[in-house]
């Protein structure tokens, strides 16, 4: 917006100076003429050299602008030539004040216009975003836990069942993993101390997965893991891993050291089976390792 204004502008002045030089004035306006363009020149390096590092930034807020404000624009340029054909076009002498009143008229105008347009640009664009980023946080809220950050039930399933529709299956892994003993937690040191160990165990959780890795709240202190492209072996890996950093790490809450260890229960996507039954062989495993004594990897 600014530099199709600015753009405007200078063309509008540079082609006024260019009729000034060649309707044959004294040596000192050819000087000062000169020094002009001189200027001119080195306003329109600045303009380029700013659009060629701020095209891409530019683009993206030209892109959130509405087309009412586009439209503004274009009229922009339009109006700087129909300006700029109007200042030379009479040398009547009764038309000269009535040229130099439309000249004033249309100049006001191109500013007033330039202000306008700028201005509704700003506006929409800075409307568009807020909007963009209300729906994100709906996004957001809809698809994630509210007490840990973390996926929740109905966006992970939705995930599975994606990876399951595609037509290039690739294996993926579903971990179930409970905590331990949760409730003598909650009844120990109250239930906000188990608000914050489910927090810390699911940071603990996203810190060690892959990048590739989903890990939601199934429900209560259960989570859901999902594997893309991991075979059980390494599945069972991942998994070692994380049980070793739960069991180690040290919880602090209000001078009270808390720690926990985790139940995993894995199950792969052989035979690409529904959901449901995948889940379920993930879930049976978890209680074998309930039953094995706790704080082990089942693989089902
Ligand atoms: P197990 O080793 O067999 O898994 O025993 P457990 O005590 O972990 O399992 P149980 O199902 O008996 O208890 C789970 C407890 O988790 C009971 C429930 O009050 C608690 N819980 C569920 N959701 C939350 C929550 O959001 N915050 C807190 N603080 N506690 C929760
Ligand atoms: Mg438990
Ligand atoms: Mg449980």
């Amino acid at each position: 917006m600014f530099s199709i204004w600015m753009f405007s502008t200078i063309c509008l002045v540079i082609s006024v100076k260019i009729a000034e030089m060649f309707s044959g004035i004294n040596e000192i306006k050819y000087n000062l003429t000169l020094v002009y363009f001189l200027r001119e020149g080195l306003q329109l390096m600045l303009l380029l050299t700013s659009s060629f590092y701020l095209s891409s930034p530019y683009k993206e807020v030209l892109n959130k602008v509405s087309n009412k404000a586009i439209g503004f624009m274009s009229l922009y340029p339009v109006l700087a030539f129909i300006l700029l054909i109007n200042n030379y076009t009479t040398s009547i002498e009764g038309l000269k004040t009535l040229n130099y009143t439309w000249n004033m008229f249309l100049l006001l105008i191109f500013i007033i216009l330039g202000y306008v347009f700028v201005f509704s640009g700003i506006s929409s664009a800075s409307r568009i975003i807020s909007m963009q980023y209300k729906m994100e946080r709906l996004e957001w809220t809809s698809s994630s836990d509210p007490l840990t950050g973390l996926y929740n039930r109905r966006y992970i399933m939705e995930k599975i069942e994606s990876e399951l529709k595609r037509p290039q299956k690739k294996k993926f892994s579903l971990v179930i993993a409970d905590i331990d003993y949760f409730k003598k937690i909650n009844d120990t040191y109250g239930h906000d101390c188990g608000d914050f160990v489910l927090k810390v165990i699911s940071k603990s959780l996203m810190d060690t997965v892959r990048e590739q890795d989903f890990v939601s709240r199934w429900g209560g202190e259960e989570f859901l893991l999902f594997l893309p492209e991991t075979e059980v072996e390494g599945a069972h890996t991942l998994v070692d891993r994380i049980k070793g950093i739960i069991e180690e790490q040290i919880i602090e809450y209000n001078e009270t050291q808390v720690s926990v260890t985790m139940t995993f229960g894995i199950a792969d996507s052989q035979d690409y089976q529904i959901i449901e039954d995948i889940i379920k062989k993930a879930d049976n495993a978890l209680y074998k390792g309930k039953g094995r004594g706790r704080n082990c990897v089942v693989v089902a």
